[in-house]
């Protein structure tokens, strides 16, 4: 039985305060904040529609420290469930240390005027949550989050040790818009126009933003094809699985989607610096997002499916030499719209950071300090997966991948 906040009212959010809902064993009271309160209250709404349960909201802007502060000394959570944007997520750890209670989030810090993801800025709070007895769970989202889980659990059940690691994220949904981004466009665009990066030999290596491209034929969507791009959970994997020789990630995207992108940056309009319209300052990702579809407005017209996993090389546990496992998920996202109002990509993320926010508040995983998802034993989040709408399978595949 224990109180949980959410931060942040967007697609995620939604979901998670719903999934929230339907396991109040848990959830014993829930309280929703965001900037803009009237979409807290849309949600609490649903929620209150779909499941009776009540949920509190308030309006808070989680950039002020000293107002989040007070606003958990009101609410007296036992855990701050952060899905604000990744920009909140320094001042909200600060209010977590200032007001004494327990940090989760779904997506890495960055600063607002760089497009630099690094654990770096997070893990320096390591000292000081170890020292006030408190835990911050980083990254409990799909992608990061489910994916590091995943890998977790070949490594405790199939692999003794992983070689190669790629992690394979397609959205087969068709929104019926000629561009739109699935979720927050802002953050979207800054992580697929920056160089790609990927884990070989002990070291980053970068090349330019989506310069490597293979097709693979994903089950339950077709094939398509997917480009190498950097993604915040090759850090952690690389340092919690050091014996990795490689490690990638790929996205998919369809031709559409890369060629509105293209004219996007090559006309500027994708910058993160301010420019002078008006006599007013504006930066323009600002402004694109600013004129283009919410991702929460895609609910109603998006279908297809997404297929999301990891693709592993190494030597077998049961000694029989080296083994390659493929294991993932396939979400509807028609079904996760009827369930929670939302399509899959933002079902995808809310649901791993309800089990994240559970794993938390029943103790499974526990511990002072700051935490990545591989850290923890994977079977109670992977048994949660399966019964809370992210079912997941594992297979062996004959050979590696060839590329
Ligand atoms: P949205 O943009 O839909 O929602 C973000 C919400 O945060 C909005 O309600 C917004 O308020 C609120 N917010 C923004 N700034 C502040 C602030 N200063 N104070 C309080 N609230 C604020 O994003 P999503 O729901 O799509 O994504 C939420 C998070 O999940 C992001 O951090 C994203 O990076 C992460 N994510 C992680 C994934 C994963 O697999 N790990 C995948 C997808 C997303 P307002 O409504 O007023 O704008």
């Amino acid at each position: 039985m224990s109180k949980v906040l959410v931060i942040g009212a967007g697609g995620v959010g939604s979901v998670a305060v719903h999934k929230m809902a339907m396991n109040s064993d848990i959830f014993s009271e829930i309280v929703l904040a965001s900037r803009t309160k009237s979409k807290c209250d849309a949600i609490a709404e649903s929620v209150k529609q779909r499941t009776g349960v009540t949920v509190e909201t308030h309006q808070i802007d989680a950039d002020d420290v000293a107002a989040t502060t007070a606003l958990l000394n009101a609410v007296k959570p036992k855990l701050v469930v952060n899905l604000a944007l990744p920009y909140q997520d320094l001042s909200i750890m600060d209010a977590c240390l200032a007001a004494g209670v327990d940090y989760m989030d779904t997506a890495n810090y960055e600063p607002k005027d760089v497009a630099k993801f690094e654990y770096r800025w997070q893990w320096d709070y390591q000292e000081r949550f170890k020292e006030a007895g408190l835990m911050a769970l980083l990254g409990s989202g799909f992608d990061p989050g489910v994916t590091s889980v995943f890998a977790m659990w070949l490594k405790k059940h199939k692999l003794k040790t992983i070689r190669t690691l790629d992690i394979l994220d397609c959205n087969g949904g068709d929104h019926g818009q000629a561009f739109a981004t699935n979720f927050n466009p802002e953050i979207n665009i800054r992580e697929v126009t920056a160089p790609a990066r990927h884990w070989e030999n002990g070291e980053f290596v970068e090349t330019p933003a989506m310069g490597v491209k293979q097709s693979f034929d994903f089950e339950a969507v077709g094939p398509k094809n997917m480009y190498m791009m950097y993604h915040e959970e090759l850090e952690s994997l690389a340092r919690f699985i050091p014996e990795m020789e490689r490690a990638r990630f790929w996205m998919t995207f369809g031709d559409e989607y890369i060629k509105h992108l293209t004219v996007l940056q090559n006309v500027g309009m994708t910058r993160i610096d301010p420019v002078t319209y008006n006599g007013v300052e504006i930066i323009p990702l600002q402004f694109l997002k600013a004129v283009l579809p919410e991702p929460a407005s895609l609910g109603p017209t998006t279908k297809g499916k997404t297929n999301i996993g990891d693709i592993a090389t190494g030597e077998a546990l049961d000694g029989s030499g080296e083994k390659t496992f493929y294991i993932k998920n396939i979400c509807d996202h028609e079904d996760a719209y009827e369930e929670t109002g939302n399509q899959a990509v933002s079902y995808t993320t809310g649901v791993p950071a309800m089990i994240g926010a559970a794993m938390v508040l029943t103790g499974a995983w526990k511990g002072d300090g700051v935490f990545n998802m591989e850290q923890f034993d994977p079977d109670p989040f992977m048994d949660m997966l399966n019964k809370h709408g992210l079912p997941w399978t594992v297979e062996e595949l004959p050979a590696p991948l060839p590329f």
